[in-house]
């Protein structure tokens, strides 16, 4: 798996110095912290798989960054750059990710070299239920043990058939299906996943447009989303959804860019119709009241409020950083600015919300999947119907007292119970919000001038607390 070394090391690297940058806050010991950043387990493995009458060796990877709690977490890419380093410096993200958004799992990646895009469906199922009996094989998967979810080239068909796997090899165990996250409902899967981390990124980018503190002085005027000038990179899961809900919310999406080029629209355009603009001619050229952008790039670089990259790694990098007029970086993608455009951006007096608070969504709504598969019941089921009851109560109690009688419809909405779908989406807002405070709180305790640094040693300090309570290490 040398093919990518270079770049995968890099991704590591970085991400180790992002961690030693915010380690020099923590009164935790070296020790520990020595224990925090390293990966505490990796598994290789190469098995073959017969492919049109010929037989081929596939080689997997799962690593797990953090055993502090379990079970560890993280997805499965398929794709032929995956490298042991680039897999280690994603599941170190995800240990620190979880901790600051606290879901109570360590890290972890997995990745199968092999192309998801010019293999059959039936290669890439026995891929798959392969891999996962050699996971299983070596009890590195399981409800209790480390539980992977999707990512770069597999979904939730893929995470269907790991979860049909682990069964038939686990028959009976009850809380099989906790195996995986980011089934489809009909297996296990929640409602409301798919838009999590989009619905996520608005969360923390509403929570930032309202903190009068964090933007004293950056030049735009916080407050609410009403009218503020967005740009997205990427109208796929996480930028779709984040764009959707920012428009809801009163923003203009004043700009779209993708891999064939971008559109601009000072006055707004509708991302849904846009969307489906790109589906229909297979392209988001060309859509109506829009400049268009042959050059992508070129679209990052025009006047915006937020400009939220939402599409890959190391997009915003050394070579346009001075260019980003935006007054707010919203990481919905992970890794999209490279460390020397880190610093060129905060010089630049620009606001970085970091990936790794940022879109944390995904994995916030992964935990509530796991703990639906292992209380095997959907969130509402038993207490929705008593809740409206009570809401009927009220509103009868509250007609009689006034003389007044509501409308059917008024009544709908009051007395309406909480389902799952509402469930997850509290719990996914409550958890944005939190974890932002959080991390404000230790930028102002620490003299943090920036949020990438006080979001790693937020997560630092919650792990470290773990290992201190076990009273391991003097
Ligand atoms: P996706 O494949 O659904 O969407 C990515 C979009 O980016 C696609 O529409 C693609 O055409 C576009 N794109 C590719 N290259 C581009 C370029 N050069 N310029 C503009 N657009 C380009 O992927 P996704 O799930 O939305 O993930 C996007 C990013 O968010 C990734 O970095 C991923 O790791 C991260 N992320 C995703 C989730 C999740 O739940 N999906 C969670 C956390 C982080």
């Amino acid at each position: 798996m040398a093919e990518n070394q270079n770049e995968g090391s890099k991704f590591l690297n970085s991400v180790h110095r992002y961690f030693d940058n915010a380690a020099q806050y923590s009164s935790l010991s070296p020790g520990i912290l020595a224990q925090i950043k390293v990966c505490n387990s990796v598994y290789k493995v190469s098995f073959p798989i017969e492919v049109d009458g010929k037989i081929e060796v596939v080689e997997g990877i799962r690593v797990q960054h953090s055993h502090h709690k379990l079970p560890s977490k993280g997805g499965i890419r398929f794709s032929m750059q995956v490298d042991e380093d680039e897999v280690k410096a994603l599941a170190t993200l995800m240990t620190f990710k979880c901790a600051v958004v606290d879901v109570p799992f360590g890290g972890a990646k997995g990745g199968v070299k092999i192309n998801p895009r010019t293999s059959s469906v039936k290669t890439l199922e026995k891929v798959t239920r392969r891999y996962a009996a050699e996971l299983i094989k070596k009890n590195l998967i399981g409800p209790g043990m480390d539980v992977p979810a999707p990512d770069y080239g597999t979904g939730s068909r893929e995470m269907a058939w790991i979860a049909d796997t682990y069964q038939a090899l686990k028959y009976g165990e009850t809380n099989a299906l906790g195996c995986v996250t980011g089934k489809p409902v009909g297996q296990g899967g929640i409602r409301g996943r798919a838009e999590a981390t989009g619905l996520g990124v608005y969360f923390g980018i509403r929570e930032a447009l309202a903190d009068a503190e964090l933007l004293q002085g950056k030049g735009l005027e916080g407050g609410t989303m009403e009218g503020k000038r967005i740009i997205v990179q990427g109208l796929g899961n996480v930028g779709y959804h984040a764009a959707w809900f920012c428009q809801k919310d009163g923003a203009l999406i004043t700009g779209i860019a993708e891999r064939e080029g971008g559109i601009y629209n000072p006055d707004g355009i509708d991302v849904e119709e846009a969307f489906k603009h790109r589906n229909q001619t297979g392209s988001i050229l060309n859509f109506k009241n829009c400049k268009n952008f042959e050059n992508t790039f070129d679209l990052l670089e025009m006047e915006c409020d937020i400009l939220l990259p939402a599409a890959l790694e190391n997009q915003i990098h050394i070579g346009n950083a001075a260019n980003i007029k935006a007054k707010i970086v919203a990481e919905g993608a992970n890794g999209p600015v490279t460390q020397e455009a880190e610093e060129i951006l905060l010089k630049n007096n620009i606001v970085i919300l970091p990936d790794l608070y940022l879109n944390a969504g995904g994995v916030t709504v992964s935990y509530f999947e796991w703990l639906k598969n292992l209380s095997n019941v959907r969130f509402g089921r038993m207490g929705k119907r008593a809740e409206e009851a009570s809401y009927k109560r009220l509103v009868n109690a509250i007609e009689s007292t006034s003389g007044k009688n509501m409308t059917a419809q008024e009544k709908a909405i009051l007395t309406k119970g909480s389902d799952e779908v509402n469930l997850v989406r509290s719990g996914l807002e409550d958890t944005m919000i939190n974890a932002y405070h959080e991390i404000r709180d230790t930028m102002r305790q620490k003299n943090i001038p920036d949020m990438r640094t006080a979001a790693f040693l937020t997560a630092i300090e919650k792990i470290g607390v773990s290992y201190e309570a076990l009273g391991i290490f003097p």
